[in-house]
């Protein structure tokens, strides 16, 4: 772990095949969560699975890490707050956010939030990032910057009139069609095509 940022904003439903495979609406604004700071964990670490759920999937999702203090961010001056972006795997217990009505316990458990290195933003323009996930080396999802229902700007504008945003922070922007299950013993990666991997082993929690 190498940080601990104040929040971790994502969020739901910003790919529209996304939304259809689970049988959703495709939202009329940006629909948002929290993940824990405490689920945050690096390449390489494993992804527990925890006793509680049956059924935890992937999210192979964009990601961008704050660089300074904002609040009431204008749309055209979004992008200057943002450091750079990485790969992060939005890790869900599919069966716990249904029953629970919302996803506090399906996205909080420790180690649900691989992120990988960070690539500074003026590398890149987030609307031709390509963000990938493999299962034990096999594609299971690809969408592209460009494709979200909201854009990056939007979205930071969107969250930045409802709570501040620090240095550090994450936002993970939605993920593209094709989760799908985690079992012990898989290697699931998320990468920014090109630029940036995070890898971890999948494995059953310790029985306590
Ligand atoms: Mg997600």
């Amino acid at each position: 772990m190498r940080y601990t940022p104040t929040k971790i904003i994502c969020i739901g439903r910003n790919f529209a095949a996304h939304a259809r495979e689970l049988g959703n609406e495709v939202p009329e604004r940006p629909l948002l969560f929290l993940k824990p700071p405490s689920s945050l964990v690096g390449s390489g670490a494993s992804i527990v699975l925890p006793p509680e759920s049956q059924r935890v999937e992937h999210e192979a999702e964009i990601a961008l890490v704050i660089g300074e203090r904002a609040r009431h961010v204008p749309e055209a001056d979004a992008l200057r707050i943002v450091a750079g972006y990485a790969p992060l795997n939005d890790v869900t217990a599919r069966d716990l956010q249904r029953t629970d009505g919302q996803w506090t316990r399906a996205k909080g458990f420790d180690t649900f939030c691989p992120m990988g290195p960070m690539v500074p933003a003026m590398e890149v323009d987030w609307r031709e990032l390509e963000v990938v996930c493999r299962v034990n080396g096999e594609e299971r999802q690809r969408g592209r910057g460009g494709e979200m229902i909201f854009g990056i700007p939007v979205l930071i504008s969107t969250i930045s009139r409802i709570m501040t945003l620090e240095p550090g922070d994450i936002i993970a922007t939605g993920t593209p069609a094709g989760v799908g299950p985690l079992r012990p013993g898989d290697e699931v990666e998320v990468e920014l095509v090109g630029w940036s991997i995070v890898r971890n082993a999948v494995v059953n929690a310790p029985i306590r």
